[in-house]
């Protein structure tokens, strides 16, 4: 599946808001959105005009789908399936995107960011109820576990990435059990669980077009 390759700070620039795509970068005092909170290029600090509401609903959909790391098709996707399941369709987008495998293995703390926790999940160092899978858009489900094969255990990225969880606050819906290299997801997370600031509403205005 194609992924975006290019620079990702100038998103977070362009979004008005930290995306944590860097991983450790984000938390220090490199971070490009700390030093220049304003989008990139000649025009960057120009005058701010009111956003359209369509403007505010298409910001709102490129933060959430660069937050996740997806690209348009594959984000498009997840919202017309979660308008064909029960209940609200903007909390369920949000539980679709949290539920997939490279996202779970960043909230453990197996990778740093989407991207590596991407990159991990396709070489194959996790497995989900014991079962070894390599396919970052997995949905993992109510009571699964996703655990660090034993052979990868000692991969730096993973080592790195797991001294830090607890910079960031743990998901309620996730248990971690460290020393193990094991986490189980305890409940389907509810859009209470997700704490980014998102307004979902403003991505189906969008979509229901
Ligand atoms: Fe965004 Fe991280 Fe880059 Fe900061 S360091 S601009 S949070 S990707």
């Amino acid at each position: 599946m194609a992924r975006y390759t290019g620079p990702v700070c100038r998103l977070c620039r362009r979004e008005d808001v930290q995306l944590f795509l860097k991983g450790d970068r984000c938390f220090s005092q490199k971070c490009a959105y700390e030093r220049r909170p304003y989008p990139a290029g000649q025009h960057g600090q120009g005058r701010k005009r009111r956003p359209s509401d369509y403007g505010q609903q298409l910001r709102e959909k490129q933060k959430v789908k660069r937050m996740y790391g997806l690209l348009e098709k594959q984000f498009r996707g997840y919202y017309y399936r979660a308008a064909r399941m029960k209940g609200v369709t903007g909390e369920n987008l949000l539980s679709l995107l949290e539920r997939r495998l490279d996202n779970v293995v960043l909230r453990c703390g197996f990778g740093s960011s989407h991207a590596e926790a991407r990159q991990l999940t396709l070489h194959g160092h996790f497995l989900v109820n014991g079962k070894r899978i390599n396919i970052p858009s997995y949905l993992v489900k109510a009571g699964d576990t996703v655990e660090v094969v034993t052979g990868s255990r000692a991969v730096q990225k993973i080592v790195d990435s797991l001294s830090k969880v607890d910079r960031s606050p743990r998901p309620t819906w996730i248990e971690l059990d460290k020393e193990n290299f094991k986490g189980k997801v305890t409940a389907l997370p509810a859009r209470s669980d997700i704490a980014a600031d998102i307004d979902e509403q403003l991505i189906v205005e969008l979509y229901s077009k």
